[in-house]
């Protein structure tokens, strides 16, 4: 299928259209310190109308849909079988300019090289500019995406703003969603139509730095289940009173609990396994605390993420299981909230290999990865949609100013991705 004699990411001008992009959305979009995109707000939208004059220049297509989202196209009406790329447009406060924004401006090249090359892909190509894919702003995530799906409910409508109060359902009529179709849970899009959905990405992690590579192709992406807020109730003393046996330390006891979940996630991980482990919060109450008081309280978070469903639900039933046992060792109590769920999202093993000859073919490393971070392309792969996703190196993580993406290893996974659309049968 390939008419294209040089790989996409040797041609020089395609190199500084993108650079010209990304350089305006910055300076669009810039806060005091990084981007501040906000979802369903102010930078997001300047981000979307300036795509959409972009594309207007080019002569692309251009659709939006009830929850907002952008499509943008070579031919006027794609029905059955296109491939969909997409990524949202949206930051997290004082963000850094590549997380969402590279899979978009990787998607718009496309179209542009595509139409500048004369080259018809054997499926049709659709690009998704997503909304409201950051929880920073309104504690959602992938709102845009699950709105395709009918899946916003009254309660992500209710949710309110980080910082002003506002309702996210106020900020997305003020966007332009049609609020009604959202409420009545309507599918946006017909997943049948939809082929494949590839989505590129900044990875968010440390991996391919590591590594030395510049691009990889993703096998999955982590689900979650979390507990916002444990409980562990012992019995306050005087620090210099109480002999060890009877003491009810309630920090002794959650010390112990991270402990022993450290030595499971150890033995997951030897024995193959796909498995992170966090406690982000964990404290005592700063007010009723001293130097000299026994802790007769903690709170803390506990959140394990991992590719495997099976993986999440044996380490549950650890967690319970050894607070069990701690309870009986050291006479505290742990009381737990509901865990909330976000299931894993498998790529398709087709896509990965496809992805991944493509890859191959144009001399960068046949290498693949899990992600840890949660991607619209979860919500696709979960609604049954043959799901692909591509992560480029970036030093420095993501979700601050300091992202750092080089120009050439996007170019590589836009090359890619080309390679793939025109290889794809
Ligand atoms: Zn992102």
């Amino acid at each position: 299928m390939s008419k294209n004699t040089m790989p996409l990411h040797k041609e020089a001008w395609i190199e500084e259209l993108a650079i010209k992009i990304f350089n305006e959305i910055e300076a669009l979009t810039k806060d005091k310190v990084g981007v501040s995109r906000e979802s369903y707000g102010k930078g997001e939208t300047i981000s979307i109308n300036y795509m959409i004059d972009l594309a207007k220049e080019f002569g692309f297509y251009i659709q939006k849909d009830a929850a907002a989202n952008v499509y943008l196209s070579l031919e006027q009406s794609i029905k059955n079988n296109y491939i969909l790329i997409g990524s949202h447009i949206d930051s997290v406060p004082q963000g850094g300019n590549f997380d969402g924004l590279a899979g978009v401006i990787a998607g718009f090249l496309i179209l542009v090289y595509l139409k500048e090359k004369k080259v018809k892909t054997s499926l049709p190509i659709k690009l998704l500019v997503l909304r409201g894919e950051e929880s920073a702003w309104y504690g959602k995530n992938c709102i845009g995406s699950k709105a395709l799906f009918g899946l916003i409910s009254q309660e992500d409508l209710n949710s309110t703003h980080r910082s002003n109060g506002k309702e996210l359902s106020k900020a997305m009529t003020e966007s332009g969603v049609k609020l009604d179709q959202i409420r009545k849970c309507k599918t946006l899009i017909n997943k049948n139509e939809i082929e494949a959905f590839i989505e590129i990405h900044i990875e968010q992690g440390p991996i391919l730095v590591d590594k030395n590579w510049p691009i990889a192709i993703v096998t999955g992406i982590r689900g979650n289940y979390r507990h916002h807020k444990i409980r562990c109730k012992g019995t306050a003393g005087h620090s210099g009173t109480i002999p060890r046996y009877l003491r009810k330390d309630a920090v002794f006891a959650g010390a112990d609990l991270i402990t022993r979940m450290d030595d499971h996630w150890n033995t997951i991980e030897q024995h193959g396994g796909d498995l992170v482990l966090t406690s982000g919060i964990f404290h005592t109450d700063v007010d009723n605390q001293a130097m000299s008081r026994i802790p007769g309280e903690i709170l803390f978070s506990f959140e394990s993420r991992s590719q495997d469903i099976s993986t999440l639900d044996a380490l549950e039933g650890l967690l319970r299981s050894e607070c069990k046992t701690i309870e009986r060792e050291k006479g505290v109590c742990f009381e737990f909230d509901n865990v909330i769920k976000s299931d894993p999202a498998e790529c398709n093993p087709e896509i990965i290999k496809k992805l991944l000859d493509a890859s191959d073919s144009l001399g960068f490393p046949r290498v693949s990865v899990a992600s840890g971070a949660t991607h619209d392309a979860a919500i696709f792969s979960n609604q049954g949609i043959k799901t692909g996703m591509i992560f480029i190196r970036n030093d420095k993580g993501s979700h601050n100013p300091d992202e750092r993406m080089e120009i050439k290893d996007f170019m590589k996974s836009v090359s890619t991705l080309n390679k793939f659309l025109n290889d794809y049968e």
